[in-house]
């Protein structure tokens, strides 16, 4: 991110904190929700059959982002890999959100399909696990994902073989970080993923989140007490160096469910369609078991409390810049 984008970023953040606006600053932009996996704690795929959602109708709707204030954007899925661009890349959407203005662009992604990530600066891959209980969340897919993100294209125009490299040396690769979502099936293995963010050459660091019991998944939900635990073990692993993208200010109101719901500054662009905060809005009394860290940690920084704004430079700062 160049200084001045960062300059615009921060003086748009204290605009909102200080005239206590509710302009988003952060989108999601769902480009398809086709996906070639079947999740046990998703309901959403395959949910829209977006096919027609065309390269024009997306830079359309990422100018109608912008000018509501939005300058953080994610492109996500459904599986963005199986998006039908007619001839367009992801590549080209991502230099489109950089034309539109968008400082800062993120990619959410299963992993199992490679494609050219473009210069994005953030990929979120899910791994939820070691490989027995990954492949048992997602179907068998842990092999595959794992070796696209070893052979990921990288930035600087070289390719990663971690065979021939026979070091575990970081190099630089764009800011892939693993989407860990955390449910009864996978809650005691949180230190297995920071082990494998901490060894994989090509991944930087994991972000976690809690599920959030949509219909038909209640049974994957934590309790409040397993929750808890879980932010002990993810505090824990953090301080010994694990590199967790989470901001530990925040996992308390996480768990409380004591912060803005739904958050004023997210919203979701669904075929055309703005949301706020998340898809997750539209089901009645979801938003008083969230699950989402990010949610959270956003509408906690707009809440004003400087210790939240220091742990979101700490946490997120390295990513940045
Ligand atoms: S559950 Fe509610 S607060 Fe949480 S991300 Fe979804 S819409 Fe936002």
């Amino acid at each position: 991110m160049k200084k001045t984008e960062l300059f615009r970023l921060i003086f748009q953040s204290f605009s909102i904190l200080l005239f206590k606006k509710d302009t988003p600053l952060f989108a999601t932009l769902i480009v398809t929700d086709r996906c070639n996996l079947s999740c046990r704690h998703c309901t959403l795929h395959n949910y829209h059959e977006k096919s027609k959602y065309t390269f024009e109708q997306i830079c359309e709707d990422m100018k109608k982002l912008y000018k509501m204030g939005v300058r953080i954007l994610c492109f996500s899925g459904g599986e963005i890999g199986l998006w039908n661009g007619n001839g367009h890349t992801i590549k080209e959407l991502i230099e489109a959100a950089r034309k539109t203005g968008f400082v800062y662009v993120a990619l959410a992604t299963n992993g199992t399909i490679a494609f050219d990530y473009g210069d994005a600066d953030f990929i979120l891959i899910s791994i939820d696990g070691t490989k027995k209980t990954h492949d048992a969340i997602r179907g068998e897919s842990y092999n595959k994902i794992l070796s696209n993100i070893r052979n990921v294209n990288l930035q600087k125009g070289n390719r990663l073989n971690i065979k021939n490299t026979g070091t575990r040396k970081k190099v630089p690769a764009p800011n892939i970080v693993i989407f860990m979502e955390i449910n009864q099936l996978n809650k005691k293995e949180i230190h297995s993923v920071c082990r494998l963010a901490k060894e994989e050459p090509n991944i930087k660091a994991v972000s976690f989140n809690f599920h959030t019991p949509f219909h038909g998944t209640r049974a994957l939900a934590l309790s409040k007490k397993e929750k808890v635990q879980c932010c002990r073990e993810i505090i824990k692993r953090s301080n010994q160096g694990y590199p967790v993208a989470n901001m530990k200010s925040c996992l308390r109101y996480l768990v409380s469910s004591d912060f803005k719901k739904p958050c004023r500054q997210l919203v979701v662009m669904d075929a055309g369609e703005v949301i706020l905060c998340n898809r997750c809005s539209r089901e009645e009394g979801l938003c008083d078991q969230c699950g989402y860290f990010e949610t959270a940690e956003i509408a906690m920084m707009f809440r004003g409390k400087l210790n939240i704004w220091l742990d979101a430079l700490r946490t997120y700062g390295k990513y940045l810049f």
